[in-house]
């Protein structure tokens, strides 16, 4: 079984272009997932050179593994911001998530673009009667800023509300629709790597594996940074993983789902498919990854008695306080990231929110996204979560045999072993932040648990932050 997701046969058309070893640029996105590629999208229209490069394929990241909702009912997103910081916020987060719903809307309208966009209302429910209380602030919280809810009577569910206006679509074929409209005047670099980013003069130099880029503006949409100063985010995310599986049924319904309960369930349908998320979990947390695609298939098959076509893994970057981290960080250095599982809403206002700011225009979530915002509840999980990550995961967790563990000279190197009996040696030491690895027995990968980088057999880098391979 392939660890694809179903979005994945889409084929995005790239003009393709080889980056020369120096370039010259305005502005250079880094990055071309729906963050990269919406901010390019907005700009399209500047009369500057914008340039945008991608460490692999244009839309290979994040997004194309997402379960592409677009919806302002995200958990108890509402009670939780309102708990973190006061209503106002908690409101001011939902007039953005209408917003860029409204801009998605836009978008595909007037560009008809092609991407099975479809209305759809949404479900918030529990199964644990301890949870109803948090069912019924949330959905308080809605009336009481005009959003119509209807409660669902169901024997399946101890209590849940719907609302309307909420949407799906094949988030691959709205990126290609993005790339067709960008590729018109700005140029798309695809496997180029940025590894370093420093400030000389006025402008900004950007090592690169093909050479040097020097833009004035730089706007970051690589998901994880892969700097850690100015930005510190380490410090104020951590990453959540969850596993997703998917096949056809012959019920099929108009809404999505998603619960407020410890295990996590979301729900959505995509034409004959039911598309199923569970599992979630902290990545410092339950890190026998191969054990987890295991349960999560078991659910899915005990929910809806069907075996699993697809089942395939993503993990997005959470906020310490539920806010994404959106704006400038330093003199025309953007980064638009942490979006708490809720990136088809938050890349869009992102996107349009650093664009605003290139421009000089007013945008009223300057204050709300704040990326330099720093709020006490982060310092506590803060400290939490660093405690995770010095922990060292001892070798003996391992039992397995396959891969093996050795010490050299202080030095733990893991060994796995192919079906050819050829055997990878790589250190155990993630270049990003120097945490321990973990094998995914899965998808037959060194995962990092602290920040999510991620290497195949041989040490190449799959995911970051990393910027570089492992020995
Ligand atoms: C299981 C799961 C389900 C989800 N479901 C939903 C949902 O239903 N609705 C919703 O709104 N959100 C959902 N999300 C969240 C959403 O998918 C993400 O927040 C969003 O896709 C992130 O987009 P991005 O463009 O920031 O990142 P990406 O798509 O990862 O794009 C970043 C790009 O940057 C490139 N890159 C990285 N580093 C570098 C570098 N150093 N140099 C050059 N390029 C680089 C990468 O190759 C990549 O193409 C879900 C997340 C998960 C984990």
């Amino acid at each position: 079984m392939s660890n694809k997701s179903i979005w994945e046969d889409i084929k995005i058309k790239v003009k393709k272009k080889d980056m020369e070893s120096e370039l010259n640029t305005d502005i250079l996105i880094i990055g071309c997932g729906i963050t990269g590629l919406t901010t390019a999208y907005f700009l399209k229209d500047i009369e500057k050179k914008v340039i945008l490069i991608d460490k692999g394929k244009v839309g290979s990241g994040i997004t194309s593994k997402t379960t592409a909702k677009i919806s302002y009912l995200q958990e108890n997103i509402y009670t939780k911001l309102t708990n973190n910081f006061n209503i106002f916020t908690a409101k001011n987060y939902l007039d953005s998530q209408l917003d860029a719903i409204e801009l998605i809307k836009n978008i595909i309208d007037r560009n008809k673009i092609e991407c099975d966009f479809k209305k759809v209302d949404s479900i918030l429910f529990t199964n644990e009667k301890i949870n109803i209380d948090k069912i019924n602030k949330e959905k308080d919280l809605l009336e009481q800023w005009n959003i119509h809810t209807n409660d669902i009577i169901n024997d399946n569910i101890v209590k849940g509300f719907s609302v309307s206006n909420t949407y799906t679509f094949h988030p691959l074929k709205y990126l290609n629709g993005l790339v067709k409209i960008i590729n018109k005047n700005m140029d798309i670099y695809e496997n180029v790597i940025a590894t370093n980013i420093s400030k000389e003069k006025d402008e900004y130099k950007i090592e690169t594996n093909n050479g040097i880029i020097y833009a004035k503006t730089v706007v970051v949409a690589c998901h994880y940074p892969f700097f850690i100063i100015p930005t510190m985010i380490p410090l104020k995310t951590y990453i959540q993983r969850e596993y997703v599986n998917a096949n056809k049924v012959a019920n099929r319904y108009n809404y999505t789902l998603i619960n407020v309960d410890n295990n996590l369930i979301s729900i959505r349908y995509y034409r004959d498919y039911i598309i199923f998320g569970s599992n979630k979990h902290k990545l410092t947390s339950k890190i026998d990854y191969k054990e987890n695609y295991d349960n999560s298939r078991k659910d899915f098959k005990n929910l809806f008695n069907i075996e699993s076509l697809y089942t395939w893994m993503n993990q997005d970057i959470m906020s310490n306080d539920n806010l994404p981290f959106i704006g400038e960080i330093k003199d025309n250095l953007y980064i638009s990231t942490a979006y708490n599982a809720w990136g088809m809403t938050n890349s869009t206002i992102g996107a349009k929110l650093i664009v605003d700011l290139i421009s000089n225009n007013e945008n009223k979530y300057k204050e709300l996204f704040n990326p330099n915002r720093i709020n006490s509840n982060l310092v506590i999980d803060s400290i939490i979560n660093s405690f995770h990550y010095m922990k060292v995961y001892p070798v003996s967790l391992f039992k397995k045999n396959n891969p093996t563990y050795v010490e050299i000279k202080g030095i733990k190197y893991g060994i796995f072993t192919d079906s050819f009996g050829k055997q990878h040696k790589v250190s155990l030491i993630c270049p990003h932040m120097k945490c321990n690895l973990v094998f995914n027995r899965e998808e037959n990968t060194w995962d990092c648990p602290c920040h999510g980088s991620r290497f195949d057999i041989d040490g190449n880098i799959i995911l970051g932050p990393s910027v570089k391979d492992i020995k």
